[in-house]
Formats: C-alpha cells, sequence, structure tokens
C-alpha cells in the first residue's frame, strides 16, 4: 500500500523517472505506478492539505496534535501557504476556511507545537494582552521558568506508552501533572 505521500512523490518523480524505475524503488508494479501518474492530478488545496498533515501527529480531539515539520525560533511550527511562511497553528485554521488575518491565534493548551484546531482560539492583540495578565502566564510554556518540564519531555512524555506512575517517577513529577499532560491542554498549572 502506497501512502498518500508516496503517491506524491510518484507524481513528481514521474517527469523523470521511468515506470520501471519508479516501480523497482516502491516496491509495486508498473501498472500500479502508470495508475498513479495517468490518475486524476491533485488540486492545489488537495496538495497542500497533504503536505500540511504530513507533518502533524494527531491523536485523539483532546489530545496535542505535535506540529513535526520546521519550526520558528520562538517555538512555532512554520508553514509556507500561498508563499507565505506563517505559523502552523495559523495555516491549520487557513486550511479549514478561517481567516486569521490581523487576529491572533492562541492556544489554549499552552503548547507551541499543537496545530489540533480544538486547541486554537482566535482573538485579537488586546485579548492576548488581556489573557496573559488574568492567567499570569506568556505564550510559551518553556519560558515561563515555573514549568518543571520542558517542551521536549512534554512531548517525549505523549510518545512513550508507559503507566503513569511510571512517568512520573521518571520525570520526577507529581502523577497529575502526567495525568494532565496525557488527558488535556494545559501542562504548566502545576
Ligand atoms: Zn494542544
Amino acid at each position: 500500500m502506497l501512502t498518500d505521500n508516496q503517491v506524491l512523490e510518484i507524481r513528481e518523480a514521474g517527469k523523470t523517472l521511468s515506470l520501471r524505475q519508479l516501480a523497482d524503488r516502491y516496491g509495486v508494479s508498473h501498472i500500479a505506478i502508470r495508475n498513479i501518474l495517468i490518475g486524476r492530478r491533485l488540486t492545489k488545496a488537495e496538495r497542500t492539505h497533504l503536505r500540511f498533515w504530513a507533518k502533524v501527529q494527531t491523536g485523539f480531539v483532546h489530545e496535542c496534535w505535535i506540529w513535526h515539520g520546521a519550526t520558528s525560533s520562538d517555538g512555532y511550527g512554520q508553514f509556507r501557504l500561498d508563499g507565505r511562511l506563517i505559523g502552523a497553528h495559523c495555516a491549520v485554521l487557513n486550511l479549514t476556511g478561517v481567516s486569521t488575518t490581523n487576529k491572533i491565534v492562541r492556544h489554549t493548551c499552552d503548547v507551541p507545537l499543537c496545530v489540533n484546531p480544538n486547541h486554537l482560539r482566535l482573538g485579537t492583540v488586546l485579548d492576548n494582552i488581556n489573557d496573559r495578565g488574568v492567567r499570569g502566564r506568556t505564550a510559551v510554556g518553556e519560558r515561563n521558568g515555573r514549568s518543571k518540564l520542558t517542551l521536549k519531555q512534554v512531548r517525549a512524555i505523549r510518545r512513550i506508552k508507559k503507566p503513569v506512575s511510571i512517568l512520573a517517577q521518571q520525570y520526577d513529577v507529581d502523577p497529575k501533572t502526567i495525568r494532565n499532560i496525557l488527558t488535556q491542554k494545559t501542562w504548566r498549572d502545576e
């Protein structure tokens, strides 16, 4: 079975490589390759969607969907959309038809690399300032100096399938902290 991404690669490589070369490279028959090459061309929007989601580890609705593509120096994902490099968390909304022009996209989960639309809120610059005041923290998790865990550790915790008690011991934090990381949103309010 070829993945969507492989199909895209084959369409691209088909401009320069022969059917046989492609068949060998992907371990499928040259008929399969031909079918891909003569098949319906993907629209630009479809290609953009595939390109975006290939860089995301998605999960359940309540979980953070972590961006694995390029990142900016301030810890947010970066994605090129219509020739402009924008935050991946903005791009995901744009891809669903939501305009983020003159808006701030905020993470309710405080995980800068998260692109789960359910964890994103559109707001104005003023909202953002008020929000920081009320919650007493900055938009970027690792930086407020109160977090015990780094974003890297949070990602590792989400990835490793181990019991909560073991993870709590391993990272020397309260089991409640681990549970919060695994089940929600915020990981810094401990
Ligand atoms: Zn999230």
